[in-house]
């Protein structure tokens, strides 16, 4: 059984091509970057997908050494994500599906990085934390949903730390660049910390963080701003897990990548004997794996699939919307 993937959800073009072993056959990725440093415009992002897209599928198939007559369905990420670039994955899946007549799965884009994590670290009912440019989210598995069980109610993670790179003058994506000069801060300034109930809030933290920027070292900032954010969802993780009783904890989704987060999560766990896992950082980016997991799961549970008048797109579109045949 081969599934081609498609992902187009923000910056990410993405073709991939699986097979049901979870063998990657090919994993193509194109990536749009903001001309200034503004974060993603849609409408560029959207035109560097529409001007690439032909090709990332014709590379995918090369390298896999297949032919679209040889795939057994496709799958595009549905949402959430910006409207004009999910409508180019969109478009070309549903002429794929069309076209050489194979079945068609829409996809959510954050279950596609829980499922990719989950499946490729053996995880059987773990705590997930989806904190990403379009997540933060902490997940868990019941009633044949995945439920939030923590998330933030103003911006996301990513975002938190993008902007304030932005106005730091540091180039999108910001976070890798904050992580590394946040390991050279040392002095811990008082930020806004705000929690409530098990959700994060983090749009005053990085207001306050921009009104100090010349005020203090940016090492100092970025390790303040670092530490404040990660703490508030390491404290709303914790109290997941304790009432879930969970026994692993996923963590995935673009900001799974750094490093001192990870390590602040496993701190917590191990106070409670619970394992913490993350995939390579390329698997935590953005990607087509992760849409094209997704579809061969609903292809081999034999989910029906759908017909191109109702393959849309969703801008927004949450986790719990999507009921799991797959899982019990
Ligand atoms: P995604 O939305 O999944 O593509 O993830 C992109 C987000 O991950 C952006 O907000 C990046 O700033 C963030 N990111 C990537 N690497 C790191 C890192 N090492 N530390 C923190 N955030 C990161
Ligand atoms: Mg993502």
């Amino acid at each position: 059984m081969l599934v081609l993937g498609i992902e187009s959800t923000a910056h990410t073009f993405g073709v991939a091509i699986i097979d049901d072993n979870l063998n990657i056959l090919s994993d193509i990725r194109r990536v749009y970057s903001p001309k200034r440093t503004l974060g993603i415009d849609p409408k560029e992002a959207a035109e560097h997908h529409s001007q690439i897209a032909a090709y990332a599928v014709k590379e995918a198939l090369e390298k896999a050494n297949i032919t679209y007559r040889d795939l057994s369905a496709v799958a595009y990420a549905m949402g959430p994500g910006m409207g004009p670039c999910l409508r180019i994955g969109a478009t070309i899946a549903r002429f794929i599906s069309e076209y050489f007549r194979v079945p068609l799965y829409p996809v959510h884009h954050g279950l596609g990085h829980v499922e990719l994590t989950s499946q490729m670290l053996g995880l059987e009912d773990p705590l997930i934390l989806l904190i990403s440019g379009g997540h933060t989210s902490i997940l868990g598995f019941s009633e044949g949903r995945w439920r939030v069980y923590g998330e933030t109610l103003d911006i996301t993670l990513g975002n938190l730390l993008d902007m304030f790179a932005r106005e730091a003058g540091i180039p999108f994506p910001g976070g890798p660049k904050i992580e590394e000069l946040a390991s050279k801060g040392s002095r811990l300034i008082e930020m806004p910390y705000t929690i409530k109930g098990n959700n994060m809030v983090y749009s005053g933290l990085l207001t306050y963080a921009i009104s100090i920027l010349n005020k203090y070292p940016l090492e100092d900032i970025c390790y303040s701003l670092q530490e404040t954010a990660f703490s508030i969802l390491v404290e709303a993780t914790e109290r997941a897990l304790v009432q879930l009783n969970k026994r692993e904890i996923g963590i995935t989704g673009g900001v799974a990548s750094n490093t001192y987060l990870f390590n602040m999560v496993r701190k917590m766990a191990d106070e409670h004997n619970v394992h913490v896992a993350r995939l390579e950082s390329k698997y935590n980016a953005d990607n087509a794996v992760q849409i094209a997991i997704v579809g061969l799961l609903y292809k081999k549970t034999g989910h029906p699939p759908v017909g191109a008048e109702k393959a849309i797109v969703k801008q927004r579109y949450r986790i719990e919307e999507v009921e799991i045949p797959w899982r019990q």
